[in-house]
């Protein structure tokens, strides 16, 4: 039996993971979860899995059939991330934002096997993740589509071959429109993704192409690729999902429905290929297209590859811009467009270059930088 815990449980990565869990209960057993601020889903998710320690957002009185540890906050979650039960545990990281990152560091030090969802834990601490799981021997596993993708395409491959990553890109809820266009979008259309269903942040993150911008950052170092060999794609349908090109020129992609239940069932159980319920894919008939994905009509990926190439603590520098850009877009204080002007002005001051790279730095810069990009705007 493994043990599990479940940050972010009661969002889209998280029930889906509950969804994978339920299929697999002989081999998992859910130990600790993290809930949202919903009390009626936390409440018959903790019924149903019935974990020994709950982390709530806030201090609420639940009425349950039996008696968790229940804790509270961004507290509460390093206490998840601590607590041990089995000789063999994973920690499903499926928060979203810079929260997200110390709860891995944790878990981590608490020799657990890490299946991670959470974008932002190895776009501001790659390196120090990945020297982290180094020493404590656990293993890393990614839930995103696209790097699940790539870690199917490099299996029994030598990385010494690889030409390059392509990560695919489905262009996002504004992928029709053109700039000018992009001038008075709302959030609500911004919010309508047309293939994937996930939280607002990362359709937001979907619609500047953000996310693809730290999905590059990530892949570099969850596969020790240099970032100018990873290339991106527009591919509209969602179908293939990731691709890597090697030197003889052959390209491996990993193709299949878009149902994250996929990629989360092999992030747990890697490098498993068993039975899950999902949506199979019917190959009769399909269309694929690719284009180019434009640098000039998603700026922000620009300034993904701009802020990895910088280093230090850049990547921190842009996701902290970017999480108080999408947030004040979300609470109607900006326009879209706002939001790369936002990123763009923090990734070009120089004063960042001097600040030394260590999760203490990264935390007080991300929350100085979320604090006054948002004070700026206050209403
Ligand atoms: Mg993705």
């Amino acid at each position: 039996m493994k043990g599990v815990y479940i940050v972010g449980a009661s969002g889209s990565i998280g029930t889906q993971t509950l969804d994978v869990i339920r299929e697999y209960h002989n081999e998992f057993k859910v130990v600790g979860l993290s809930l949202g601020r919903d009390l009626i889903k936390a409440k018959q998710i903790i019924e149903e899995f019935k974990p020994e320690i709950i982390c709530l957002r806030e201090k609420k009185e639940l009425d349950l059939s039996y008696k968790p540890i229940i804790v509270y906050g961004d507290e509460g979650l390093l206490k998840v991330a601590s607590y041990h039960k089995f000789d063999k545990e994973v920690f499903v990281n499926a928060l979203v934002g810079i929260s997200g990152l110390m709860p891995t560091v944790v878990a981590i030090n608490s020799k657990k096997d890490i299946a991670l969802a959470n974008k932002e834990t190895l776009v501001v601490a790659g390196d120090i993740i990945k020297s982290l799981i180094k020493d404590k021997g656990v293993q890393l596993t990614p839930i995103d589509s696209e790097h699940s993708a790539i870690l199917e395409c490099l299996q029994g491959e030598n990385k010494k071959d690889v030409k390059r990553l392509i990560i695919t890109a489905s262009g996002g809820s504004f992928r029709d429109k053109t700039r000018e266009e992009l001038i008075d979008v709302t959030k609500e259309m911004a919010l309508a993704h047309p293939n994937w269903s996930m939280g607002s942040k990362i359709t937001i993150d979907s619609a500047t192409m953000m996310n693809k911008g730290f999905e590059v950052i990530e892949a570099h170092h969850l596969f020790d690729i240099p970032y100018n060999k990873i290339d991106t794609i527009l591919h509209k349908e969602s179908i293939v999902h990731s691709m890597v090109e090697y030197d003889d020129g052959v390209i491996k992609a990993a193709i299949g429905s878009a149902d994250m239940h996929t990629p989360i069932a092999y992030a747990l159980r890697y490098p498993k290929h068993e039975h899950i319920t999902n949506k199979p894919l019917n190959l009769i008939g399909l269309n694929l297209h690719f284009e180019e994905l434009s640098m000039d009509r998603y700026p922000c990926l620009e300034y993904a590859y701009y802020a990895v190439s910088r280093g230090g603590v850049y990547p921190a520098v842009l996701n902290a811009s970017n999480e108080a850009a999408v947030w004040l877009f979300l609470n109607d204080r900006i326009k879209f467009l706002d939001i790369e002007k936002i990123i763009y002005d923090e990734i070009h001051n120089d004063k960042y270059e001097s600040y030394d790279y260590s999760l203490d730095t990264i935390i007080k810069i991300s929350n100085q930088i979320m604090n006054s990009i948002k004070e700026r705007y206050e209403k």
